[in-house]
């Protein structure tokens, strides 16, 4: 059964659950964390264009914030869930406890479709989203940033009616704004270059230089671009790209054997992150159907497009030499697999430390607009690194000395720390 038909908050639950028994956490603790803190479900009523006035639902869950304010991005979709945020902000505090950054895990959403609203509509709910959630949202309770269909843009209409409210500058409430209007630079590359920086370190534990090493890429868009540019300026070389095409709503894996370039490839996609056909052709790229990247031939997969991609189906079809799976994306790789791949003896890097560059950086972003002073890119990116390198080094070391798997190391980190958070805090 694919693994969208779950339940994520169940799931999210069943995930706790494993490792709260693993590590024989008190009754109350997992009382506390295997559940929202707070959440806030209101309606946002907007007056569209055409007169009439529509009412949207829309949430905001604090998982927990024992670390640090919470943090997390509001997504627009039609399909929000208030399970699905439940699930994501419990995510979110598991990916800042592994990266180590003071910050809880918070999740937001509206029932919408930015698609069908024009940019007025986008920006009322934007401000009414921030007017009806202000008690619970602010630079040091609970941080939102972008996520699934929204932007840039979104973020400086929620700034901008927060800061109404309050009466006073506030930068630092908000993350993904853009560069010079509180953003953070070298957010664009955070993600990506992070996946890389975590595998860089996997290659030097196994002894392997990135040179003597081929990937093969689902997606190239903003996380799997820069990770393809970083890994191939290491010496690796990216076989593979496989990517969604906007035109005819087919994907397609795009190959090269000698490898790709990702600079020429990033130069002929479009704003869906699509790759144009004809110009790929004529710089002799060879187009094969969209799920040929996960057949490839080579030493590292690297899933950066969506979730639910490598299942017990289609798991038979990755090859043998396969050494490395490093979940750019958002769960992309669904639980029922993972006893497949450790059974393979396939090393995994897992989501949410493999992509938490992104809200790492964003972390930064926050700790720039507090102190109004901005620093360089490659100060950020310096630091960037260095958090990374620190995370994977924890996540490692456990999992080599107690033999378990990259993933569950992971989950016994993050959870111990927040845990050992709650207890200093006497909350349990
Ligand atoms: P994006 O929208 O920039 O790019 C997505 C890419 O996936 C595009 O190239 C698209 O063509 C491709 N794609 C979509 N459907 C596909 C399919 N069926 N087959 C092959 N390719 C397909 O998204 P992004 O920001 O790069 O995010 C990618 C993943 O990483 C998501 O799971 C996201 O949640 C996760 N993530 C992103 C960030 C970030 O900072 N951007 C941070 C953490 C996690």
């Amino acid at each position: 059964m694919p693994k969208d038909s779950y339940n994520p908050y169940e799931n999210a639950q069943a995930q706790f659950d494993g490792v709260a028994e693993k590590l024989k956490l008190p009754l109350g603790t997992r009382d506390l964390l295997r559940q929202p803190q707070r959440e806030l479900h209101f309606t946002i009523p907007v007056k569209m264009d055409d007169g009439s006035t529509q009412v949207f639902k829309a949430f905001r869950v604090l998982h927990n914030d024992a670390r640090g304010p919470g943090k997390g991005g509001i997504r627009f979709h039609p399909h929000e869930t208030a399970d699905t945020v439940r699930a994501l902000a419990m995510w979110m505090t598991w990916k800042c406890a592994v990266a180590d950054i003071p910050l809880g895990g918070g999740k937001g959403g509206v029932i919408c479709d930015p698609r069908t609203l024009s940019q007025a509509e986008q920006e009322r709910i934007c401000r009414g989203y921030v007017r009806r959630s202000f008690d619970v949202v602010g630079p040091l309770e609970d941080v939102p940033a972008p996520d699934v269909m929204t932007t840039n843009q979104h973020m400086i209409w929620m700034l901008d009616e927060y800061e109404t409210i309050a009466r006073e500058k506030s930068p630092g409430f908000i993350t993904g704004k853009p560069v010079g209007a509180g953003g953070s630079l070298g957010r664009t590359e955070a993600t990506g270059y992070g996946v890389v920086y975590v595998l860089r370190g996997l290659l030097g534990k196994m002894d392997i230089h990135p040179k003597k090493t081929t990937a093969s890429i689902q997606g190239f868009g903003n996380v799997a671009e820069y990770a393809a540019k970083l890994y191939t300026a290491l010496g690796g070389r990216v076989i593979a790209v496989s990517c969604w095409d906007a035109g005819d709503g087919t994907s397609y894996t795009y190959k090269k054997a000698g490898g790709i370039d990702a600079e020429e490839l990033s130069g002929i996609k479009d704003k869906f992150s699509s790759i144009d056909k004809e110009k790929a052709e004529k710089l002799g790229y060879e187009r094969l159907p969209g799920d040929d990247w996960l057949k490839q031939d080579v030493d590292i997969l690297i899933p950066a497009a969506l979730e639910n991609q490598i299942t017990p189906a289609n798991f038979p079809l990755i090859s043998r030499n396969v050494k490395i799976i490093a979940e750019a994306a958002n769960g992309p790789v669904t639980p029922d697999c993972d006893p497949l791949i450790k059974e393979r003896g396939i090393v995994m890097l897992p989501d949410f430390l493999a992509n938490a560059g992104g809200v790492v950086c964003s972390y930064f972003e926050q700790v720039q607009c507090n102190m109004n002073y901005f620093w360089e890119k490659a100060e950020v990116l310096e630091k960037l690194e260095s958090k990374m390198v620190n995370a994977f080094e924890s996540v490692y070391v456990l999992a080599r000395n107690e033999d378990l798997y990259m993933r569950d190391a992971a989950y016994i980190i993050a959870i111990n720390r927040v845990s050992d958070a709650v207890k200093l805090r006497g909350w349990v």
